[in-house]
């Protein structure tokens, strides 16, 4: 099966075209395809490798013998919801943090500290289930190169809402356009976006492309950005750091170019 995505309107920057995706009903093996989740940290060229996505019958979540079993597809706002409303703690900067749940392990997305690895138990791959403990993971890292389709969690009573404040605190410094969150990684001791301003790229414009002028690591879609106008500010970026401060900046950003 496959359908049709418009990815100027699915993607969260709001960058690119209409292009056809396969679509993965069951279980099955990632083969020379890239798996998009919700599109929220992924800059996509007009000709992109094969894309493929996870049906709706990834997105659930259930409760079994104490253990929370979530599908690949489901989005976060709606395991934040279900965690709020069963007062489960530790996942609640999902309320403040788009993706689907396959997209927000294979990133190891988070913020601040806390992070989507510290409460997981274990994967369902193709290959079959993984316990964290076998899986290598870092700031924005793991080493999972399967579709994810399920995940499972610990569940801890108790919602923190002193957390969600600090979070919904955090995103009202943030730019309100269309973006993929930040670009680069944070290099080790320093800030991305502090090495972006220091370059004087802070509130650069290429076509409809800008790094904010409220945050600099956000490339924000200020209309109609091609992603030729997104993808010449990155590596712009990416050369003057590196010219200035011998820094490599590695992007967080997934750019799928062919
Ligand atoms: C405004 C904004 C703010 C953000 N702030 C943060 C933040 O504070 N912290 C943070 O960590 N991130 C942040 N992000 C980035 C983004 O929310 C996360 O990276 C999220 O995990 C992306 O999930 P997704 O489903 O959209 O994945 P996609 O963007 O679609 O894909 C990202 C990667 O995940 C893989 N993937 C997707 N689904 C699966 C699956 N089922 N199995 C295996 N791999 C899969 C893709 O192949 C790709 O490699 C922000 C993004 C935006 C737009």
């Amino acid at each position: 099966m496959s359908r049709v995505i418009d990815f100027s309107v699915f993607s969260s920057i709001k960058i690119g075209t209409p292009i056809k995706v396969n679509v993965m009903r069951e279980k099955e093996p990632l083969e020379k395809r890239f798996l998009v989740g919700g599109a929220n940290n992924i800059l996509l060229s007009p000709t992109p490798p094969p894309l493929v996505i996870l049906g709706k019958e990834f997105d659930y979540i259930k409760e079994e013998d104490g253990i929370l079993k979530i599908g690949g597809a489901t989005k976060s706002g709606r395991i934040f919801s279900y965690c709020k409303k069963n007062n489960i703690g530790g996942l609640e900067f999902l309320g403040k943090l788009p993706g689907t749940l396959g997209g927000l392990v294979k990133m190891n997305a988070g913020m601040k500290s806390y992070e989507i690895f510290n409460s997981l138990v274990d994967i369902t791959l193709f290959s079959g289930i993984y316990t964290k403990q076998t899986i290598e993971f870092g700031y924005r890292f793991t080493d999972i190169t399967e579709p994810i389709f399920e995940a499972t969690f610990e569940i801890k009573r108790g919602f923190d809402y002193r957390l969600l404040e600090e979070f919904t605190k955090m995103r009202k410094k943030q730019p309100k356009e269309p973006s993929a969150g930040s670009i680069f990684k944070n290099p080790d001791g320093d800030y991305a976006g502090r090495l972006i301003e220091a370059v004087g790229l802070k509130g650069e414009k290429v076509g409809g492309a800008m790094w904010s002028k409220v945050h600099a690591n956000f490339l924000v879609n200020i209309g109609n950005a091609s992603f030729t106008d997104a993808y010449s500010l990155i590596k712009e970026a990416k050369k003057r750091v590196f010219e200035e401060f011998g820094i490599n900046m590695k992007e967080e950003i997934i750019i799928l170019d062919n």
